[in-house]
């Protein structure tokens, strides 16, 4: 059955709650890049994360560039990064000079495997290098072993861009290592049509990030600059818009999970399916991916996406690990195929908290149709 209505993966959920903030903002004045939301907006998430400091900025990535920076991290050092996230987490470390090195993960949740990253530093530090940073990524919404990884001696920049409302160990995605960076991207779990965050318990770093997230301003009047700078504040009027999604957080990740836990059922009895990650209490269940184990199941992931697509739902193939990216080609890495295993098994499917009852029934009407 076709109908008009395509099913994206994850949709912006926006309610009139978004257009009574936005209207509210523009109509009080502060359009001009700061303001009272912002202010309120980085009071509110730091709160959430368990953080005593929050910059608001223009994307993730933007954060992921600021905290490295502030962090010291630059031409000459090393940064580990999983092998299996979204281009920005490595391109980030590229902007500064330094290099990024990857390392594969857990077959069971796709996070990083921190044994791995263990052996990568110490045979880097062997090499004589050094290593600026470590970058876990909490993926598709569930944290890392973060907590893990900060016993090791290293700088730890937590990529919590998919996870906001997340927790693991009784501690909140956002709450792990020097600083972590949130995005409020469209197709996130909240969004400012386009927005990120940098969050840290650092007075300091937080300090540094908001002045190179402002053109390295001196505070005097006549534009004084001593460091090169980035145009990378978060607007007023897209703060406001985020104050609202985040109001609505937890009822947009419990209808998510609610989706999840469907999924879970519909595929109990299918031999070789399995939900990644689904032990993951903690996630905020962003995405729900599942993985196919053809021998068993008898058919790929991909062959339910071109089911789906053929009834107008979308879904996509988990991130295409770095190292298999023509742009990383020639980078180190330490791997054991698991990235690669959910790569080729993994499928995506459609996870957002704006899709109604009836437009769940046509996702399961349609996965009851490929059986
Ligand atoms: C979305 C995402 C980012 C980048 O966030 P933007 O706001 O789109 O710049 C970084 N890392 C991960 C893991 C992401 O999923």
């Amino acid at each position: 059955m076709k109908t008009n209505t395509r099913i994206h993966l994850s949709a912006p959920d926006i309610s009139g709650t978004e257009e009574r903030y936005l209207v509210n903002a523009l109509r009080s004045g502060w359009v001009a890049p700061v303001g009272p939301d912002l202010d309120a907006f980085e009071t509110e998430i730091a709160r959430r994360c368990g953080t005593a400091h929050a910059v608001g900025v223009s994307s993730g990535t933007a954060a992921l560039h600021l905290a490295l920076l502030a962090m010291g991290v630059g031409p000459g050092d090393a940064v580990v990064v999983p092998t299996l996230t979204f281009a920005a987490t490595a391109n980030a470390v590229v902007y500064t000079g330094a290099e990024p090195v990857f390392v594969d993960c857990e077959p069971d949740t796709g996070n990083v495997d921190v044994a791995l990253v263990e052996r990568a530093v110490a045979d880097l530090r062997r090499d004589g290098r050094h290593v600026g940073a470590v970058i876990p990524v909490d993926l598709f919404g569930a944290c890392a072993d973060n907590a893990r990884l900060e016993a090791l001696d290293v700088p730890l920049l937590e990529d919590a861009a998919e996870a906001l409302g997340a927790s693991r160990d009784g501690r909140q995605a956002g709450s792990f290592g020097r600083a972590a960076a949130l995005s409020f991207n469209g197709n996130k779990i909240i969004t400012t049509s386009g927005g990120g965050m940098l969050v840290t318990g650092d007075a300091a770093l937080a300090a540094r990030c908001r002045y190179l997230a402002t053109q390295a301003r001196q505070p005097v009047a006549h534009y004084e600059h001593a460091d090169i700078g980035y145009n990378y504040r978060l607007s007023n009027l897209l703060a406001a818009v985020g104050r609202a999604q985040l109001s609505r957080l937890d009822g947009m990740i419990a209808r998510r999970r609610q989706l999840r836990e469907r999924y879970a059922k519909a595929f109990a009895g299918a031999p070789g399916v399995r939900i990644v990650g689904e032990a993951e209490h903690g996630s905020n269940c962003w995405l729900t991916v599942i993985a196919v184990d053809e021998r068993e199941s008898g058919w790929a992931a991909a062959r339910l996406g071109e089911h789906l697509a053929g009834h107008d739902i979308e879904t996509r193939p988990v991130w295409k690990p770095m190292h298999q990216q023509p742009v990383y080609r020639a980078a180190r890495s330490w791997l054991t195929g698991a990235a690669d295993r959910l790569f080729a098994t993994g499928l995506a499917l459609p996870s957002g908290s704006q899709l109604t009852d009836t437009a769940q029934q046509r996702i399961f009407d349609a996965i009851d149709g490929f059986r």
